[in-house]
């Protein structure tokens, strides 16, 4: 399916884990969304996979960026990205962070509520601002729970607010929730989004529609085309300039996460099903895995005849490096340690959960305090 994935894991003497990924795999995927969306502008969720490749090849196709910290906006930089095409979609960023970006370039902006306008109006002079509204995300495999976005009244209150203090009102900007695998969803942000724009006396509002698009990982997804049409039907989206910022959509396919079998496990006593330990877990990349929130295709190379259940975890001596005891999966009976297996579709917030450094936030430091003299 894949030729250049499927001819690099051919080769099955290479240390694991890792993941390799295929950028032309995340080309196809862009030029799918854009095909889907004409007119719209597309923004790559640069956290899904901020590899310098995935980045360059974005870039060749002619994508833009949506960062949240300065270190993504230099990753774009570095990949050739134009800062007029990259905008800052982490309503919580720091007065340090958003003047490093504005000095980078970067002239949008998302806000949603009255401490970041302020901070946007002294360290971001200028800038167009998008406000994040808080929609409903259920459908999405991952919902927010209400951590960013602001009501209607105290968006259009926001927009109203830019004019004042020196920046641009641009539009509304929502985001319905990783994996969201229902178009009536993207249908009511919308619908909810351009009401605020009108309220706020838009006329031509940009409406950034945010990321979710899913990904069909063990169930069938709606297409992009589904998505498009529930979000082109609603009333007056033709006025407005229509923003994406799909993450997991364009790169999820383009990478497989190889792991081995440390052990197999009969557990009498404990489990009737077999334990299967991978040398990759919640702490190498299967962040996602938490809740069982993502549930990745899995192949077992060399192996075939009769499968039964399994429970899956990693390595660690963490009780919730548990990847998945719920969701039903069932492996080959002829499993042994040694073994690989593969996570499929497995190119989305993996690498990057996995670095120290998700998001451009960087690791914690660690200081050793001097003896006390006391
Ligand atoms: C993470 C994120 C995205 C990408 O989400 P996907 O579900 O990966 O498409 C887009 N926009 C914002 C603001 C995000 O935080």
């Amino acid at each position: 399916m894949h030729p250049a994935l499927d001819a690099f894991l051919a080769d099955r003497d290479r240390p694991t884990p890792y993941l390799v990924l295929d950028p032309a795999v995340v080309a196809r995927r862009h030029a799918d969304v854009v095909a889907a969306f004409p007119g719209a502008e597309v923004l790559y969720a640069v956290k899904a996979c901020p590899h310098p490749a995935v980045l360059r090849t974005l870039v060749a196709a002619g994508a833009g960026f949506d960062a949240a910290s300065p270190a993504e906006v230099d990753l774009c930089l570095a990949a050739g990205a134009d800062p007029a095409r990259i905008g800052l979609g982490n309503p919580v960023r720091g007065a340090a962070a958003t003047a490093a970006a504005h000095r980078a370039g970067v002239r949008r902006f998302v806000t949603d509520s009255v401490e970041d306008l302020d901070e946007l109006a002294a360290h971001a002079p200028g800038a167009a601002v998008l406000v994040r509204l808080l929609v409903d995300d259920s459908g999405s495999a991952t919902p927010f729970f209400g951590k960013f976005g602001a009501t209607p009244q105290v968006a259009t209150d926001l927009l109203r607010a830019c004019a004042s203090r020196g920046l641009v009102a641009a539009g509304v900007t929502f985001h319905a929730g990783s994996q969201q695998t229902r178009p009536t969803t993207y249908a009511a942000g919308v619908a909810a989004a351009l009401a605020v724009a009108r309220d706020a006396g838009l006329q031509h509002p940009v409406l950034d529609v945010g990321g979710g698009l899913p990904v069909a990982y063990r169930a069938d997804v709606p297409s992009f085309t589904e998505f498009a049409a529930a979000i082109g039907g609603v009333d007056g989206i033709d006025a407005a300039q229509l923003v994406l910022e799909p993450g997991r959509a364009l790169v999820a396919e383009a990478g497989v996460l190889r792991t081995s079998v440390l052990r197999v496990s009969r557990r009498p006593g404990v489990d009737h099903r077999r334990w299967v330990y991978l040398d990759a877990g919640r702490y190498q990349g299967l962040a996602e895995t938490e809740n069982e929130a993502i549930g990745y295709p899995l192949r077992v190379p060399g192996r075939d005849g009769p499968c039964g259940p399994v429970v899956l975890a990693g390595p660690t001596c963490d009780g919730d490096d548990v990847l998945y005891r719920r969701t039903p999966y069932a492996l080959p009976l002829s499993l042994r340690a040694g073994d690989h297996v593969d996570l499929l579709h497995a190119g989305a917030y993996t690498a990057s959960y996995a670095s120290v450094g998700f998001n451009g936030f960087g690791p914690l430091p660690v200081h050793i305090a001097p003896a006390h003299p006391s």
